[in-house]
């Protein structure tokens, strides 16, 4: 029996709007920042990490601020040195929206945890009835025909639990209130493990990512959580090299970043 992966779904991402940037930056007296910047191709949400970075200095050009008088014009190395002075606050602007599918509930628990920079909206048992329990075995059960063969049988009967619940409280007939639904699916989904899977939805700014990739891939996390961050290490690694290329995978499957702190 394979394992099933969490699926890791990207689906949203900013997008600037360059002629409204423009207008501004020519309001500043720096008329020709678009227009050298689209020259250098690179994703909207490292420019736009980069226009917040300048923004505190007035970095468009040399002499805008009198107090500059050289500025780094090339993308790569402007992004390189922000993460290398630690101005992380400017990465919080470029916010990154994903759908993380089939994941159980042990997961989204542990990325709950993380308060700062997100947004999350979760499947809801209240609302949504289970009737089947779909489940991921963890690889030491998979592992052993006699533990999977208990384990199918334990999660066959709570399956029939949830059926059964609807059946003797009549909650599928017509004409029962929503709110009588809501709240014999709310009671009946403590009959369901805490590894049900399930799916969240999951905003999250630049700066944070960062902490939980670092954090969740490490040896000491979960596997299941450490899995999911692998596979969105990568993906960012490729959606924006120039905030995430510090990261390298090593072999126990953590991603440690030349910059932890940012
Ligand atoms: C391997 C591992 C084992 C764990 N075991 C347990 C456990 O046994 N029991 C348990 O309850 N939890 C456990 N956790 C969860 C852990 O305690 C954190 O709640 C979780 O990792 C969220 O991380 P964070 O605190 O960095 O929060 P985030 O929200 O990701 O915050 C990011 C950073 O912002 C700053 N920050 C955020 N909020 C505040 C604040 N209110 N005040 C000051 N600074 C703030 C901190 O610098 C923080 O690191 C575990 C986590 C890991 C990775």
């Amino acid at each position: 029996m394979e394992p099933r992966l969490p699926k890791v779904h990207l689906i949203s991402r900013p997008a600037l709007d360059w002629p409204a940037i423009d207008r501004y930056l020519a309001s500043v007296g720096a008329p020709n920042w678009v227009q050298a910047a689209a020259e250098h191709p690179a994703p909207d949400g490292q420019r736009l990490v980069e226009l917040m970075g300048r923004i505190c200095y007035r970095s468009w050009s040399p002499g805008l601020n009198p107090n500059v008088s050289r500025v780094r014009t090339d993308h790569d190395a402007y992004l390189a040195n922000i993460l290398d002075s630690g101005h992380g606050s400017v990465l919080e602007h470029a916010n990154y929206t994903f759908i993380f599918q089939d994941v159980s509930r042990v997961l989204t628990h542990e990325l709950v945890r993380h308060r700062a920079g997100v947004a999350v909206s979760q499947e809801s048992l209240r609302y949504v009835r289970l009737e089947d329990i779909p489940f991921d075995h963890p690889e030491y059960v998979r592992q052993n025909p006699e533990l999977l063969e208990a384990a199918q049988r334990l999660l066959a009967e709570m399956e029939r639990f949830q059926v059964l619940s609807a059946e003797l409280t009549g909650i599928g007939e017509d004409g029962v209130s929503f709110h009588a639904k809501k709240a014999i699916t709310s009671a009946a989904r403590r009959y369901a493990p805490e590894g049900v899977l399930t799916t969240i939805g999951w905003t999250v700014n630049v700066r944070a990512l960062r902490h939980v990739i670092a954090l969740r891939t490490a040896p000491g996390a979960e596997d299941e959580i450490r899995a999911l961050f692998g596979q969105v290490a990568a993906l960012m690694r490729a959606e924006l090299p120039g905030l995430f290329s510090d990261f390298t995978p090593q072999e126990d499957g953590s991603w440690i970043p030349a910059h932890p702190k940012v």
